[in-house]
């Protein structure tokens, strides 16, 4: 051979061969950043608070439904599930009653799974994949969810991508607490930005507590509540130790504020923001927006046709 040619063909051959992927070509066509936002219960939270977040935002999240609380006190009624199914909302499937689905057998698993999804198509809701409540499965459940939905989800705060198993998609809390901060979910973003995966993160009802101090009178649980002069509204739920628990249906709360019971007429001054879970659901949403703009916010069922999770 041409001593000329050889040479050529050996540099065609090196070139080649530094172009070939390190992975499976169609795992790599399909990698993207997600982030799926899932609120558990199916309080009335997701309709009275989260759900104007995400339609200002242009967006949408997951609702995983108890069928047995629905209609009930602080739960979503039906025309809220209907309303929020309207808004882009996915509604998936959660139980019945909330077992923990490991104990129960075989009969009390297909009808846990069947009821649930037959309830909420019966009232003209779509669903299509569900939550295991307490994230907890075993591959007996995990068979019986593959009869009648397309995916489960468990936690095991990891990240999701195409290759996952869609009976076994994991999730992060995103509630907030003393001791889990904002800062960790962000970094979750974070991590799930930079290596083009899903990030699932959930939690329940969305609620606030604030430190108050020159508390006068009994706050009633369920009644109105007024902070001024931010102009903020919630509505109150509970006592803690110098704190009280709400949830913050508009405005934010700031630190001087006067809180007044609406009907009771009790009232305190507004020491300190512990969490307030309405502005950190603004705050991720805008956090995803600003630094990440090509990472799409999507429900579950989306999630799944994007990263082709089958
Ligand atoms: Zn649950």
């Amino acid at each position: 051979m041409n001593r000329f040619i050889f040479c050529v063909s050996i540099l065609f051959l090196i070139s080649s061969c530094s172009t070939v992927p390190v992975t499976d070509p169609a795992v790599m066509a399909n990698s993207k950043p997600l982030v799926t936002f899932v609120f558990d219960d199916g309080y009335e939270t997701d309709y009275t608070v989260a759900k104007d977040i995400f339609s200002a935002r242009g967006e949408a999240a997951s609702t995983a439904v108890v069928t047995g609380w629905v209609n009930t006190k602080d739960y979503l009624s039906v025309s809220q599930l209907a309303g929020l199914q309207e808004a882009g909302w996915e509604i998936m499937g959660h139980t019945v009653s909330h077992p923990n689905l490991r104990d129960l057998s075989e009969n009390q698993l297909e009808s846990e799974l069947s009821q649930s999804k037959a309830a909420l198509e019966g009232w003209g809701l779509h669903v299509r994949n569900m939550v295991y409540p307490y994230n907890k499965s075993n591959e007996t459940v995990r068979r019986i969810t593959a009869k009648y939905y397309r995916a489960g989800r468990a936690g095991q705060k990891m990240l999701n991508s195409t290759g996952s198993d869609p009976y076994d998609l994991k999730s992060s809390s995103c509630e907030l607490s003393f001791w889990h901060k904002m800062s960790d979910i962000k970094s979750r973003i974070d991590r799930a930005y930079a290596e083009k995966k899903w990030l699932v993160l959930y939690q329940h009802l969305i609620d606030a507590k604030i430190r108050i101090s020159d508390k006068s009178g009994a706050f009633v649980p369920g009644e109105g509540l007024s902070f001024m002069p931010s102009g903020a509204a919630g509505k109150y739920i509970e006592d803690g130790w110098w704190s009280i628990q709400f949830v913050p249906l508009s405005g934010t709360p700031q630190p001087g504020d006067t809180v007044t019971g609406l009907s009771s007429g009790a009232s305190g001054k507004l020491w300190e923001v512990y969490y307030n879970e309405r502005e950190a659901l603004i705050e991720m949403i805008e956090y995803v927006h600003k630094n990440y703009p090509d990472m799409q916010i999507v429900t579950i069922d989306k999630g799944l046709d994007l990263l082709e999770i089958r």
